[in-house]
């Protein structure tokens, strides 16, 4: 890997090498490509104790995977091996014989994308399910017998996570975090994941003014827990960037800080309209990834993405259809040498421009209470199976979910 000195080759050898993995919140998918990661340059891993308490939430218990399927005749119509995403992620373990009616409760699958295999997860509810193609659901045979099986366990043990400081000439630093939980999909989030190593080995090279600060995580509980055990640190934090979906052949976007008027918003849109014609420029949204963190009340860091396919807005996303034919390496490469250039001009900024002013923070009268969001899942207030898209209807607790975020986030 090291010998890779082209980064347009090294990104392709990281999707050939990432791709197949089968990632979770935890488990060996994601040790495997930690190490993977680490082998580009090096980080440290840092790891956080299942049942660890980090505010609302707790640590989970590592998922081992071995194999799965769904037999009919002795022959394996759905097989986990041939495609990481037919089984629900973070499944329980089952082993039995079933009907064509029973096992249809537990299939997912999107009648408007009859080739797609669906991703769908469900960390925080004891479930099981095998996600397939409509095509392959409508193959089934409907008066045969099932044997299924999900060879899985839970075990004690530990989420991983990495994270690199860069120290620059100034303490004042800024967040580049990406999250490494989903499994075979490339744009969301291996473009991420990709970026997020190469960025650090360029950045490492470099005499900073600034600190830089890089994480990487499964979402939503990494950022919790990092922040949770990391909380001190973070003060001297102006801002930073989540790096997701970054290599799709779609429109070049831009979500904006919770802000919409910081410093880093300035930087990134004039960057990147000197470079793509037709840039898409997203409001703030507490429905993304991690910066839904970052920014929550008591932490206020100003966090902004730059995409090619924004998550939700592109018709293969949390699909098996956003593979290696869909997101290349070529609009990764793109769209990473725009972070040089917002780096660029980061490090030409005085730092107080990136200083929030008082009287644009809306101070948080819930602090005391709540620091990253509350898990609504367990007071039922959130789907029960993650990862369900556009593709399918809104359930009642996902739109409930909505308004009660954005209340926690600016209140
Ligand atoms: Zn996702």
């Amino acid at each position: 890997m090291t010998q890779l000195n082209n980064t347009l080759d090294e990104i392709k050898f990281l999707y050939s090498e990432l791709f197949p993995i089968c990632r979770s919140l935890t488990g060996d998918g994601n040790t495997k490509s930690l190490k993977i990661l680490k082998n580009v340059t090096d980080f440290k891993v840092i790891k956080y104790k299942s049942g660890q308490q980090c505010y609302d939430w707790k640590i989970p218990l590592v998922w081992r995977i071995k194999d799965a399927y769904i037999k009919s005749d002795n022959k394996r119509v759905i097989d986990f091996k041939a495609n990481n995403l037919h089984v629900v992620n973070y499944s329980h373990p089952i082993k039995k014989k079933i009907s064509f009616n029973s096992l249809k409760k537990k299939l997912h699958y999107i009648e408007n994308f009859p080739k797609a295999i669906p991703y769908r997860t469900s960390y925080y509810e004891k479930d099981w399910g095998f996600c397939i193609s409509y095509n392959d659901f409508l193959k089934l045979d409907k008066k045969s017998e099932f044997d299924v099986l999900i060879d899985s366990k839970f075990e004690d043990g530990y989420m991983h996570c990495g994270e690199f400081l860069k120290r620059g000439s100034s303490k004042k630093e800024f967040i580049f975090s990406s999250y490494f939980c989903h499994p075979s999909m490339a744009n969301d989030n291996l473009s991420g994941m990709i970026a997020w190593i190469l960025l650090l080995k360029y950045i490492k090279e470099l005499k900073t003014k600034f600190s830089y600060r890089f994480i990487i995580i499964p979402e939503t509980i990494g950022s919790i827990a990092y922040l949770f055990n990391n909380e001190k640190k973070l003060s001297d934090t102006l801002g930073g960037f989540v790096l997701t979906c970054m290599s799709g052949p779609g429109r070049t976007g831009y979500k904006k800080t919770f802000l919409e008027n910081h410093k880093l918003d300035d930087i990134c849109i004039n960057v990147l309209k000197n470079e793509f014609k037709n840039l898409k420029i997203y409001p703030f949204d507490v429905f993304g990834s991690d910066e839904r963190q970052y920014s929550s009340p008591h932490f206020r860091i100003p966090i902004s993405t730059i995409t090619k396919d924004k998550y939700f807005d592109y018709e293969y996303y949390h699909t098996s259809l956003d593979n290696l034919n869909f997101a290349k390496p070529e609009n990764l490469h793109k769209i990473f040498n725009s972070y040089l250039k917002v780096i660029e001009n980061i490090e030409k900024t005085d730092s107080s421009e990136f200083v929030i002013k008082k009287n644009k923070l809306k101070k948080n009268t819930f602090k005391s209470v709540y620091k990253c969001e509350p898990m609504l899942s367990k007071r039922k207030l959130y789907p029960k199976l993650g990862g369900a898209n556009f593709q399918k209807k809104t359930s009642n607790s996902k739109s409930l979910s909505k308004p009660i975020m954005w209340t926690l986030f600016f209140c």
